[in-house]
């Protein structure tokens, strides 16, 4: 995108609107059905519903709820459906935040400052989670001062051992965590003996469903052998479910919920310590619109039970057909047992990149994500199936199957440029890598691009898939750093 220089006379609003439009243009199609990762879209009545709904509430304030009761009204509305969904109690409460991220920073605060009180002799508190745990628990560690130590799930099916948890727990410890599910696998971790553990150790437990609250509650009603995972576990202290996933809510709408207001009130800060109003903030944003929360309601009242079981059941349906299709193409191999519609699978064949698939299927209109290699689970393609792409299912099946085919016989560029890359040498470089040598990296591997991306991934991600975690994350950022900065090649 140009850079563009402060007007200094105004635009009629439709020529803006037209210019924002041709924007997108390079934008993935989530339109087309065809994106399997990002979007969570539903029926387009629905989504002009909760947008609708959206634009009604939002340019009130949530900042103060006693000048917007409303808002009040409307947190607490869908903040109890959802715990009741969870299998909160009567005492269960909740708030509503800006997604996941924040969701989980505010679990990992409030256990935090609940410690302070509690258990003052701990100066330096830590939290156990299991390695598929979503990265924002080593954000909120890493925001929040708290040591995240992280216990190796089982290669083969993904999920923690609670006993190796056990082990990890030190007089430090003052949060034990499980995904239901972790995104990576879609499966579920074993949170009745989690919970049970922390109740024992007097350690609180918060359960990550930021992408299953919104589905597995209907998934179990719909019949399906769903684990105990929610707030009715003993030993679960809170839970974590994003509206704006599986709930098809407008981004920037989740929850948290606690057993009960005394656990919730570590989460509140309050300051009065300075001459303007008094800030008094259950969350991480002070003035936030009213917006989310009104489309959550929006879209709570409008589908009821059926409509998300509904849309649970057709999403359902869909992942049956992919790990079917998947498990009778001899090249590739489901990871686990997904138990909702994450579907990770990787290549079984020496001669085949999972890379280049994905690569070979994105370039035909379609986009499918990837998963890096990490101790315990192999690079992959991972699948999100929500109601809006799941009809696509069987087209992506016979795109996944003809670009395997030519992927067999047509055996050119990509392999080429694969044999250029060293990772010693790469891996040498990085030893002392400084961002501005990130020029020189890209040089090297012959990725220069006049966009400012990449035109194919297969070779960075190739690369990446290499190195370390540590080399991974330097790379990262001193590529993400210069592609926000003025100097950054055109985007
Ligand atoms: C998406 C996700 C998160 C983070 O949510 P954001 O809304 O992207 O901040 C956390 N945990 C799990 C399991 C997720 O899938």
């Amino acid at each position: 995108m140009q850079s563009t220089k402060f007007p200094e006379k105004g635009l009629q609003a439709q020529a803006v609107l037209e210019a924002l439009e041709q924007m997108k243009a390079e934008d993935l199609p989530w339109k087309t059905g065809k994106v399997m990762a990002y979007v969570y879209a539903t029926d387009p009545e629905a989504k002009e519903l909760a947008e609708a709904a959206y634009i009604k509430y939002f340019t009130e304030n949530g900042l103060d709820p006693s000048s917007f009761p409303s808002l009040l009204h409307l947190e607490k509305q869908v903040t109890g459906m959802v715990a009741a969904l969870l299998g909160g109690g009567s005492e269960a409460t909740g708030n509503c935040t800006s997604g996941g991220t924040e969701s989980v920073i505010l679990a990992v605060k409030t256990a935090r400052d609940y410690a302070r009180v509690h258990r003052p002799e701990i100066t330096e508190p830590e939290i156990i989670i299991p390695s598929t745990a979503h990265p924002c628990f080593h954000k909120a560690g890493h925001y929040l001062n708290v040591k995240v130590v992280s216990v190796e799930v089982d290669p083969q099916t993904f999920r923690v051992d609670a006993k190796a948890m056990e082990q990890a727990i030190t007089a430090n410890t003052i949060l034990m965590v499980g995904s239901a599910p972790s995104y990576a696998h879609g499966v579920i971790d074993p949170i009745e003996e989690i919970a049970a553990i922390a109740k024992q150790h007097q350690i609180l437990c918060h359960v990550d469903s930021c992408v299953g609250g919104m589905y597995l509650p209907f998934a179990k009603m719909l019949g399906y052998d769903i684990p105990n995972f929610d707030l009715s576990v003993d030993g679960v202290t809170s839970i974590s479910c994003d509206l704006h996933k599986f709930g098809y809510v407008p981004k920037g709408c989740s929850t948290i919920i606690y057993k009960n207001k005394e656990l919730r009130q570590h989460q509140i800060y309050t300051c009065s310590n300075w001459p303007g109003y008094t800030i008094v903030n259950p969350t991480v944003l002070s003035s936030k619109t009213g917006g989310p929360m009104a489309a959550a309601w929006a879209m709570f009242i409008h589908y009821g039970k059926e409509g998300y079981k509904n849309a649970v059941q057709d999403c359902q349906n869909a992942t049956d057909q992919l790990i079917k299709a998947i498990a009778a193409i001899p090249e590739l191999e489901v990871l686990g047992q997904p138990e909702m519609s994450l579907v990770a699978f990787k290549s079984v064949d020496e001669g085949i990149s999972i890379f280049e698939l994905a690569e070979a299927v994105n370039q035909k209109g379609w986009y499918l994500q990837v998963q890096l290699a990490s101790p315990t689970s192999p690079e992959a393609i991972h699948v999100t199936i929500s109601h809006f792409n799941a009809p696509h299912i069987p087209a992506l099946i016979e795109v996944i199957k003809d670009s395997l085919q030519e992927l067999k016989q047509d055996k050119s560029p990509n392999d080429e440029m694969l044999m250029g890359l060293d990772s010693s040498m790469i891996g040498l470089l990085l030893e002392q890598f400084t961002p501005d040598m990130l020029d020189n990296v890209e040089a090297l591997l012959g990725i220069e691009s006049s966009n400012g991306l990449p035109d194919n991934m297969v070779l960075i991600n190739n690369l990446l898939n290499k190195l370390n975690a540590e080399q991974r994350n330097m790379l990262l950022t001193a590529f993400v750093n210069r592609m926000f900065s003025p100097s950054s090649k055109q985007v």
